[in-house]
């Protein structure tokens, strides 16, 4: 393989198998991510590939698809005029044809699901399952049916109308639903999937290739730029896109051709759920505590449910808390009526509409803009993660999803969790529910 997996506590290498997916270090010491270690050192781009893929020297995958989406890096000149910023840069992430950008699933979860996906071993029949709020359960339910790779995709019921696609959706997918619940519930019931014979998990912020398919939008910006921005802003609910965007960066200054001082990171939630945001100000490597009842009510009132892991990968080893101290970077917590202004001016100025999840990252540049933390002369990135969703070659191809299975609850045993996931595994494809 074209690179092993080092873990960030211990220092431990795994060399990455025909058949291994994985996802953490075997020593005894607290969780720590694992971090993938390419052969090749030097940036190279293999102009041979589509979209994202043509990065594969740094993605963990054993195959490319073909027709693979990857980000689109632009000069935002008319949001940077506006907001008086004259190298404010935009990675774009969704449908916006004009700009060349074709995620049909109008997500840089795409990216996700793209490496994630192409990092899964052919010889295995088993199952993947993949937890979501929203936005990487449509990427992956997309681009598994595409590619028709085994696949449960496990979300809220909430976000259920956040999963369409624009492609046929491939028998070899199936959507799992629970009532009641929020993105970490979902993540709960994943694992309980994950467990039963015949699935495993893919492990979110764990997954080198989730993590590095998502770091691809600095790669898009490196090969723009020809340097790595000074300042890089991104919405965030469990943070992996901060984290992935910092491993990145690591990966390019390591290389002595893209500038020699590390990039900030500008990481923004949304109110009144901003845990990464309350836990950094502190100065606090642990996150907040706090009632989860009271934490899913103020969940349920964001504008971005995306932007919603009650247990992100904070203080993890090589998580968001060291992400953050390495660059020097930034938190902000933005409400929700801020970042619907944001998304009507980059609508109004650059053409496009945006994910809640992205307006939510511009009201954060736009503040940092009027605390005097950027200046006029900065190089700057802004990821936009999501966008083009009212496009209307979508809008006339979007197909909802239906639930393969709706849990009421969840399932108090394995035993009972295992008799409903049998029939949907043998292919007896009926809604059933417990509760
Ligand atoms: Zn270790």
């Amino acid at each position: 393989m074209h690179y092993s997996l080092r873990c960030t506590e211990c220092g431990a290498d795994y060399s990455e198998g025909s058949n291994s997916f994985r996802l953490s270090c075997d020593a005894g010491h607290a969780p720590a991510l694992l971090r993938a270690e390419y052969r090749v050192k030097d940036f190279l781009i293999d102009s041979r590939e589509a979209g994202m893929y043509r990065y594969r020297n740094w993605l963990p995958i054993r195959r490319t698809y073909n027709d693979a989406s990857g980000p689109v890096v632009y000069h935002g000149k008319n949001l940077g005029a506006r907001l008086q910023l004259d190298n404010l840069y935009i990675a774009f992430n969704g449908f916006n044809p004009e700009k060349g950008a074709d995620m049909e699933t109008c997500s840089f979860k795409e990216l996700e699901a793209l490496a994630v996906l192409g990092r899964t071993d052919d010889k295995t029949a088993d199952c993947l399952v993949v937890a979501s709020a929203g936005n990487t359960g449509r990427s992956f339910l997309q681009i598994a049916s595409k590619v028709h790779r085994r696949v449960c995709i496990v979300v809220p019921a909430s976000a259920l109308s956040e999963m369409w696609i624009t492609v046929p959706k491939s028998d070899k997918v199936l959507l799992v639903a629970l009532e009641n619940a929020d993105y970490f519930d979902a993540i709960r019931l994943g694992d309980m999937i994950a467990g039963l014979p015949g699935f495993y998990p893919e492990g979110g912020a764990k997954n080198v290739a989730r993590r590095d398919g998502m770091g691809t939008v600095l790669l898009a910006a490196a090969e723009a730029l020809g340097t790595l921005p000074e300042h890089y802003f991104q919405a965030v609910g469990s943070g992996t896109g901060g984290i992935a965007a910092w491993e990145m960066s690591k990966r390019l200054l390591a290389t002595g051709r893209f500038g020699s001082t590390g990039m900030k990171l500008h990481l923004v939630q949304n109110l009144p759920f901003a845990i990464i945001h309350d836990a950094w100000s502190a100065g606090s490597r642990n996150l907040p505590s706090f009632n989860d009842e009271e934490a899913k009510e103020a969940i349920a009132r964001l504008w971005s449910p995306v932007l919603s892991n009650r247990k992100p990968p904070y203080g993890i080893t090589g998580g968001v808390f060291d992400a953050l101290k390495d660059t020097g970077g930034i938190t902000y917590a933005l409400s929700s009526e801020k970042a619907r202004e944001a998304g009507r001016i980059f609508k109004n100025l650059e053409g496009c509409d945006l994910d809640p999840a992205a307006a939510v990252a511009l009201a954060g540049l736009m503040q940092a803009r009027k605390m005097g933390r950027i200046k006029r002369e900065d190089l700057i990135l802004l990821n936009i993660t999501g966008g083009g969703n009212n496009h209307p070659f979508l809008t006339a191809r979007k197909k909802t999803v239906e639930p393969d299975i709706i849990f009421r609850r969840l399932p108090g045993t394995e035993d009972e969790l295992q008799a409903s996931m049998e029939g949907l595994l043998s292919g007896n494809r009926i809604p059933q529910a417990l509760g």
